[in-house]
């Protein structure tokens, strides 16, 4: 699998990346699958840069906040009236009703289904979905709202002999539903929106510390720290991290990608 970073600024765009959004891909059978995990504001005009949208097959939402799911909007105008013709649908996966988020945002009317550009699924924790030869499961998150973790297995894109399993948090304070999403996952990609000593409301996101502590207590290969608002010193949450978990940290940045 690959996972490149289209967007990581935390709970609203920032100076040098878009808001929430990745980008995961597996080759299987001579062809590529892609999944847009989270699509935030800002995320439809990066993703142009890494593939053709009429390419992905799948969307999926960790939880349907505005700085996470904005530019649905852009990715249902683009399929609907790209001017070779209209681009189909593809499937979308949300813990919450992801047609009236969509209406919400476009400003639509009720009788706008979509239904041309998008397939509205509603996920639970304990569900899965296969897309392509990467196999998804969700686990609950502590939020705000409704929210999901993902873990997925897939292909190695490194060693064509095994498989890989990677984790991405969504939005979630530490909690036993991510411990068990995390469990021996090869990269974790978790968020880490407050800082240790600063932040002191809970049920809302992680600190350094406690993404660090989702880490070690799941026994992860990597630990990449993301949704980082641009109020928060990445070396501050990195540092704090690494006093907790014993394996490799690293914040992102808009444009990495990362084989694994
Ligand atoms: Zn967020
Ligand atoms: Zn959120």
């Amino acid at each position: 699998m690959r996972l490149t970073i289209i967007g990581c600024s935390g709970s609203m765009s920032g100076r040098s990346s878009v808001a929430s959004s990745y980008l995961l891909q597996a080759d299987s059978g001579g062809r590529t699958h892609s999944i847009v995990l989270d699509f935030g504001p800002g995320a439809m005009g990066q993703l142009l840069n890494y593939l053709d949208p009429a390419d992905v097959d799948a969307m999926v939402f960790s939880h349907m906040h505005t700085d996470h799911c904005a530019d649905i909007v852009g990715m249902q105008v683009y399929r609907r009236w790209h001017p070779e013709g209209p681009l189909g649908r593809i499937d979308v996966f949300s813990p919450v009703d992801a047609l009236v988020r969509t209406r919400q945002i476009g400003g639509d009317s009720q009788s706008e289904d979509y239904s041309g550009e998008f397939h509205f699924h509603r996920i639970e924790p304990g569900q899965s979905v296969e897309i392509g030869s990467m196999v998804l499961e969700f686990f609950p998150a502590e939020h705000t709202v409704p929210g999901v973790g993902v873990r997925v297995s897939g292909p190695s894109d490194v060693n064509l002999n095994r498989d890989v399993l990677f984790a991405y948090t969504g939005d979630t304070d530490l909690c036993e539903g991510e411990i068990e999403m995390a469990r021996s996952v090869d990269v974790l990609l978790s968020e880490s929106a407050f800082e240790d000593g600063r932040d002191k409301v809970r049920g809302v996101h992680m600190t350094g510390s406690r993404a660090g502590e989702l880490a070690e207590k799941a026994g992860v290969g990597k630990l990449l720290l993301t949704h980082l608002q641009p109020w928060t010193d990445p070396e501050t949450v990195r540092r704090a991290a690494e006093d907790v978990y014993s394996g490799p940290v690293h914040c992102v940045r808009a444009g990495e990608m990362f084989r694994f």
